[in-house]
């Protein structure tokens, strides 16, 4: 398998999240993944799902996580169309620094929006109420 040019560092904010050193508004999580609200949104209901691996990017990632964070990313993407009732919800994901990645562990992006009206990556803090209020909504379907 090709490597990642960047080694995996424990320090990074979602490892902290994965060990309970940083909270965030958990949306479901299972043995193999996590997914959460994104701090500064793109668009309304911006989700983050993360493996349970040590990955910086997609050439690190074991099949089993590949196939968990794909099953958690459906079930995201199944509530979001209800929670927001939007049909279209983006699917992204950034490998490495010069393609815009921030956060070296390996997460997709789901995103309720069109390409076209996408906001800026990683800028605007969203209220923290309204993720958790968000949160809860997904997770109450996932759940049902
Ligand atoms: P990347 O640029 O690596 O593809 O995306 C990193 C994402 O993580 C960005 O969308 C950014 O808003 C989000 N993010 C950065 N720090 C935090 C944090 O502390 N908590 C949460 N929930 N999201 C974060």
């Amino acid at each position: 398998m090709t490597q990642a040019t960047k080694t995996y560092e424990e320090g990074n904010i979602f490892a902290k999240m994965l060990k309970g050193e940083v909270p965030c508004h958990k949306v479901y999580e299972d043995d193999k993944t996590l997914a959460f609200m994104d701090i500064m949104p793109q668009a309304k209901g911006h989700v983050l799902v993360i493996p349970k691996q040590q990955a910086v990017e997609l050439s690190d990632l074991e099949p089993e996580y590949a196939s968990a964070v794909f099953m958690t990313a459906k079930k995201v993407l199944q509530a979001q169309r209800q929670v927001f009732e939007r049909d279209g919800i983006i699917q992204m994901q950034l490998n490495g620094s010069e393609a815009g990645q921030t956060v070296f562990h390996y997460h997709v992006h789901l995103i309720p929006s069109n390409i076209h009206e996408l906001g800026k990556h990683a800028v605007t803090m969203a209220d923290q109420d309204e993720l958790a209020e968000q949160a809860k909504q997904l997770a109450a379907i996932i759940n049902a």
